[in-house]
């Protein structure tokens, strides 16, 4: 009776998922459509909207492309069929990458990434491109919610366990959203600002990876002031 019940819940998440998901393709696929259509029938339109029109086309293009690759990858570690690649990683190494690959984004709105990194050079047993697309991803939302300020990353050894601290100075996230915003699609809407950019599935994907790893991650955050994310991740003997 158990196992019927979990059944019928695996089924009900399914179907809410088919339709989260469905929405989410059809909104971008909708106005690249529409816009695709109007350059086509609309030889002489003027070079400026012609611009415009392009541009959006290729954003939602990127938009929807990038969704695709979250979905995929939430499936394939939701169904145990991720590869993961396990081995020893350089953790100094991961997030100067991952500061590196973040840089236009801080740059275009004028924000500093402060790094404090311990002086040895800490290595754990870990999947590298995971740990990389972990770090890009909170460093980009920090990015993403905040305007101005800046982001900085904490490096902490300790006997068994490393912490990795992303801190941002941006918006912040109520308490009440703190554990929600790890699920797949949730996103906070606020009367001011709207639904957010994005898909919601960033940090559906980091949990699932760190926790893979045998880690856990957590937020901290004062509305208005910041957020905290924070990584705890086991050390191997000796490492
Ligand atoms: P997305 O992939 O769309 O960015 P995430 O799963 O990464 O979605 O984040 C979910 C939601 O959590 C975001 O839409 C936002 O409301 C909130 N959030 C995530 N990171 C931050 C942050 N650093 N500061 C404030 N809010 C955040």
């Amino acid at each position: 009776k158990a196992a019927n019940e979990r059944l019928k819940e695996l089924d009900r998440l399914k179907d809410e998922f088919v339709s989260t998901v469905s929405h989410e393709l059809r909104t971008p696929i909708t106005s690249v459509k529409a816009l695709a259509e109007i350059l086509r029938d609309n030889p002489d339109l003027d070079a400026t909207r012609r611009g415009s029109f392009s541009a959006i086309i290729v954003r939602e293009s990127e938009r929807l492309t990038r969704l695709i690759t979250q979905m995929l990858d939430l499936r394939k570690i939701e169904s145990g069929r991720m590869e993961w690649r396990m081995d020893r990683v350089d953790v100094k190494a991961v997030i100067q990458e991952a500061a590196d690959i973040t840089g236009h984004m801080l740059e275009e709105k004028s924000m500093t990434l402060a790094l404090d990194l311990p002086e040895t050079r800490p290595v754990i047993i870990a999947d590298r491109d995971r740990l990389i697309q972990v770090m890009v991803n909170l460093i980009s939302n920090g990015v993403k919610f905040s305007d101005g300020g800046g982001i900085s990353i904490r490096l902490a050894v300790e006997p068994d366990r490393l912490i990795i601290a992303v801190r941002d100075t941006g918006i912040g996230i109520p308490a009440a959203e703190r554990e929600r915003i790890f699920e797949r699609f949730h996103q906070i809407r606020d009367r001011a600002r709207g639904r957010p950019a994005g898909s919601g599935l960033g940090l559906a994907i980091t949990r699932r990876i760190v926790t893979h790893l045998g880690g856990a991650i957590t937020v901290e955050s004062a509305p208005g002031k910041g957020s905290t994310f924070i990584i705890s991740l086991p050390r191997m003997a000796g490492g």
